[in-house]
């Protein structure tokens, strides 16, 4: 499914003549079947970007592109439930939206709202437990006696429990330790290559969403600084780190590495592979 902003705007509003532009003139894409970032300072119109995409929010101008509606001020969404339906979000903090006794009961939430038959419903579960690599004794604990790795996990399978085509996930590693970061970030790989799913990315953790993110949308005070092939775009770190914007710790390495060694090292995503690179020449 298509997802393409138009020159949109979006504006908070406090009251005239007060507001707040969010995002301004924003033109881009999301890439099909790749894993987008969303990247920016906090305050730099992440989320409303986000809430863009599900219809949420309507921008005050421009045209956001989903599918086949066509989003834009003013006008009713036609279909707008079955957009919800066709992209999941887990918000940041997702965890503090639950708020049924058990595991089970809170995945089928969704899935019950949507209309699944009761037969379905059980399968479903089991296989999202699967994808997020729970175990099913999970199902019957009370949510809130959960680490937050697994809340988050569950918060996941909450959404692909109803099988949406996209996946954004909002800040997904905020309050993780490395243990609950590394088991998302093979969760989200997984998500794309495995079940071939279009996965959205909001964060401001650069370093774990370098290891996986294919294309990047910088953000900075509501407008887009820079878009693209994540190699290409951090190579530009002065840039960046004047417009606020972190860079991966790994694309400084890398460039302190050539050029003690004057060549050019291979554009890898992680250190595991950046030592075996390096192996190459030392
Ligand atoms: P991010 O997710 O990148 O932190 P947001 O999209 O949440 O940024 O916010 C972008 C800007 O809009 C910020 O300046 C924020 O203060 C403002 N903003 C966000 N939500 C509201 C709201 N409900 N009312 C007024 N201003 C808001
Ligand atoms: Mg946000």
């Amino acid at each position: 499914m298509k997802i393409k902003f138009e020159d949109v705007s979006y504006s908070y509003l406090y009251g005239t003549p007060l507001q707040k532009d969010a995002l301004k003139n924003v033109s881009t894409e999301i890439l099909e079947g790749k894993i987008n970032g969303i990247i920016g300072p906090s305050g730099s119109g992440k989320s409303t970007m986000i809430e863009l995409i599900n219809g949420l929010k309507l921008p005050t101008k421009g045209i956001v592109y989903v599918g086949k509606h066509k989003l834009r001020n003013n006008i009713r969404i036609i279909g707008a439930n079955k957009l919800r339906f066709e992209i999941g979000i887990v918000f940041q903090n997702p965890e503090e939206q639950f708020f049924l006794k058990t595991v089970k009961k809170e995945i089928e939430f969704g899935m019950k709202y949507f209309g699944y038959k009761t037969d379905r419903i059980d399968e479903r579960v089991k296989k999202d437990l699967k994808m997020v690599g729970l175990n099913k004794d999970i199902l019957y604990r009370n949510p809130f006696t959960l680490s937050g790795g697994e809340k988050r996990k569950v918060a996941i399978a909450s959404v692909l429990a109803f099988n949406p085509k996209i996946i954004i996930l909002d800040e997904p590693t905020n309050g993780l330790d490395s243990t609950g970061k590394e088991s998302l970030v093979r969760l989200i790989k997984m998500l794309k290559e495995k079940y071939d799913k279009t996965v959205i990315v909001v964060s401001h953790d650069v370093d774990t969403l370098y290891r996986f993110v294919d294309n990047v949308i910088i953000l900075a005070n509501g407008k887009i600084i820079a878009q693209g092939n994540k190699y290409e775009v951090f190579k530009r770190t002065d840039y960046l780190t004047e417009n606020g914007v972190k860079v991966p710790k790994i694309v400084y390495f890398i460039q302190k590495m050539e050029k003690k060694i004057s060549k050019k090292v291979k554009d890898v995503d992680n250190v595991i592979d950046l030592i075996k690179e390096i192996n190459k020449y030392v």
